[in-house]
């Protein structure tokens, strides 16, 4: 049996409840024959089977005590996958989905974002089960110091630096790195996404919408065209949806939908965006508040679009940026947007098409920029938060921002021209996975069995 085949079959056996982590594996692997053909030394080296097992993982309790002083018990997690190219690094998530399987594909996809980067960076995840809907600041505070009290013992600024992801933005990265302090007596760069007062860079909040928004224009530029005067879909109303639509505003295009866990948003005007801040930042903020100050817009409750797929992708819209979670957009939502008339897709959150999806999406020819590449914009600036922080310097804004507006460029060059090395001009999945596995595989090799 081929190489390819034979590791997925061992992977689906051996963990056979593992779907999301199944399905992230194979999404890359089953790319890379080309370079395999090509190279037979990664299959003598057997850096498959090294590749897609982690190097450690830890998994441990998280006791804490809520407002009405009852104990609560949540599990934390924290994948260190592979630290080939550099110390471990990405985020944590905090959401009551979250399990083995899905820290699992998340810390797979960094290894090869990371890579394809070109930073010295190697690829974890972690996180909770936590759910911090309804929690009161307090309650978030006493999590977030009870799960940093067990992971210290496995991060460091030279070792693993996690950063934010769903449901960890700066307040939770805060209250984490308070308590590091207080138990190590170290005040070092052991997490990104800090405040601009303690360590933070400039830039970095913004840096996966606005970085994901600069790989679209790469995409459509090279086709000569850009996203000036178009309608935009994007899903989410989180960190990265919202600068995703700040960043579309500010190149003159117009977002005319935002999503949360409850429903879609749709405002043919294009979205307000301070008045979605605004009901997004309250506990419990829902987006239908938002009809209240304008009645041309239409909301759709999540359990109101029973059919296979989601409201959200069902406008008619010039570009999509699903910012959510994984596997928000199916076939036949892939389907419609193209019936629609879209023409390009960039991907701010971490999986979120469906195989099918993506199998649809590469036989068409909308640019289709894949999450590894599209979002990496964020783990980018991390690693430029991480420089700040070892030299112990501050770079400004408008630095931070050509940096990235670089980045993106080059990884859209990284991805694009190994597509066209390997014979599939313009398909970044595989352009993107290829130079991303490439990198890593070349690292591990020079570094020996380990
Ligand atoms: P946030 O927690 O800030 O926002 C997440 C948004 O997605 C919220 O609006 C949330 O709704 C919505 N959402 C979450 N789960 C679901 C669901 N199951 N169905 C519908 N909507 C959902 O997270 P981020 O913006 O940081 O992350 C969004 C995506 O981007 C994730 O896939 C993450 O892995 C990816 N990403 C994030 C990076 C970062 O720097 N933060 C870097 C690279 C990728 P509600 O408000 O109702 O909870």
């Amino acid at each position: 049996m081929a190489y390819v085949s034979r590791t997925l079959q061992n992977l689906r056996e051996s963990f056979p409840a593992q779907t999301e982590f199944y399905q992230a594996v194979e999404e890359v692997l089953e790319t890379l024959q080309p370079l395999l053909d090509q190279n037979p030394r990664y299959e003598e080296q057997n850096i498959l089977q090294r590749i897609i097992e982690p190097e450690r993982q830890i998994t441990f309790r998280v006791t804490w005590v809520d407002d009405n002083n009852t104990i609560q018990v949540n599990r934390g997690y924290r994948v260190q996958f592979n630290s080939a190219l550099g110390p471990y690094k990405g985020g944590l998530r905090f959401h009551p989905t979250v399990n083995a399987s899905i820290i699992k594909f998340l810390g797979f996809e960094q290894i090869f974002k990371n890579a394809l980067t070109g930073l010295a960076i190697g690829g974890g995840k972690g996180g909770s089960n936590f759910d911090p809907h309804g929690r009161s600041t307090m309650e978030i505070m006493r999590f977030c110091q009870s799960f940093m009290t067990e992971l210290r013992r496995h991060v460091g600024p030279t070792t693993d630096v996690p950063a934010g992801d769903i449901g960890v933005g700066t307040r939770e990265i805060a209250y984490m790195f308070g308590q590091y302090k207080r138990l190590t007596k170290r005040f070092e760069g052991v997490l990104t996404g800090k405040g601009l007062l303690w360590g933070g860079s400039a830039g970095r909040e913004a840096a996966t919408g606005h970085g994901c928004v600069y790989f679209a224009e790469n995409m459509l530029q090279d086709r000569g065209e850009s996203l000036e005067g178009k309608d935009c879909l994007v899903s989410g109303a989180g960190n990265v949806a919202l600068h995703t639509v700040e960043k579309l505003y500010a190149l003159g295009a117009k977002p005319i939908t935002v999503s949360d866990s409850r429903g879609t948003l749709y405002h043919t005007e294009g979205v307000d965006l301070p008045l979605v801040r605004a009901l997004k930042s309250q506990p419990n903020g829902s987006l239908e508040g938002y009809l209240d100050d304008h009645a041309d817009a239409e909301y759709t409750p999540i359990d109101a679009y029973p059919d296979d797929g989601h409201a959200v992708w069902r406008y008619p819209g010039y570009a999509a940026f699903p910012s959510a979670t994984q596997n928000e957009l199916t076939r036949a939502d892939a389907e419609a947007l193209v019936e629609n008339g879209c023409q390009c897709i960039a991907e701010g959150a971490n999986m979120p098409c469906e195989a099918e999806a993506v199998h649809f999406l590469q036989e068409t020819d909308i640019a289709y920029g894949p999450g590894k590449a599209a979002n990496a914009g964020g783990v980018a600036v991390s690693q430029l938060e991480m420089a700040q922080n070892a030299r112990m310097q501050a770079w400004s804004r408008e630095k931070v921002d050509e940096r990235l507006q670089g980045i993106m460029q080059e990884i859209y060059q990284r991805a694009s021209d190994t597509a066209e090395e390997f014979g599939v001009p313009g398909n970044l999945v595989v352009g993107g996975n290829i130079a991303g596995f490439r990198r890593v595989a070349d690292a591990m090799i020079e570094q020996g069995a380990v």
